[in-house]
């Protein structure tokens, strides 16, 4: 018998872009130019078809959509008790610059960027038949080049925030975003 397809799965998409030459910090409505990528000159493009979900968003799932409250692991690695029917808040999308492979056991980013160059609340959820896409863009707002390497999906439970889904490092990265550039992510969840 033929090995059954998973019944849930995730992709990820992270493509990197340059800034406006011209209007730059300023936002503006000129096309956007995807960052060629160091030394080949490809286009700075990452797309994952078997993205990892972590352990976390487990726990995450039982207190939240199966009514049963679990100990799940904060991104500083404490366990904290997540009652069920827990609120969540604070969607939101984390980008850094670790280059060790994710692990489904893993809590938080390697080296997450500061500020809002390493996060940004998730823009758009969306559903539409048996795919959920869950997306937001990244602005690279620090005083130089970021190589970013890593993303991920991060809530907020009870004060404390936790890691959903952890992608690193970025095949052919790390993808050099020069300041006031994006990375845009995306990720796609699909059922079957
Ligand atoms: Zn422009």
């Amino acid at each position: 018998m033929a090995a059954r397809a998973p019944s849930i799965s995730l992709h990820v998409k992270v493509v990197a872009y340059e800034p406006c030459a011209r209007h730059a910090p300023a936002p503006c409505d000129c096309p956007d130019k995807v960052v060629s990528k160091l030394p080949d000159g490809s286009p700075a493009v990452y797309e994952h078809d078997t993205d990892l979900g972590t352990t976390v968003l487990l726990g995450l799932l039982s207190a939240n959509l199966l009514d049963t409250g679990q100990n799940v692991l904060d991104t500083t690695g404490t366990s904290r008790s997540v009652s069920a029917n827990s609120a969540v808040s604070s969607p939101t999308i984390v980008a850094g610059t670790g280059s060790t492979a994710a692990a489904v056991s893993d809590t938080n980013l390697q080296s997450q960027s500061s500020g809002s160059s390493g996060s940004q609340a998730i823009a758009s959820v969306v559903v539409s038949g048996a795919t959920i896409t869950i997306s937001a863009t990244i602005t690279n707002g620090s005083a130089g080049t970021i190589a970013y390497d890593e993303v991920g999906i991060v809530v907020t439970v009870g004060g404390h925030t936790f890691l959903l889904a952890h992608d690193a490092p970025l095949t052919g990265g790390p993808f050099n975003v020069s300041v006031g550039g994006t990375l845009a992510v995306t990720y796609t969840g699909t059922v079957s």
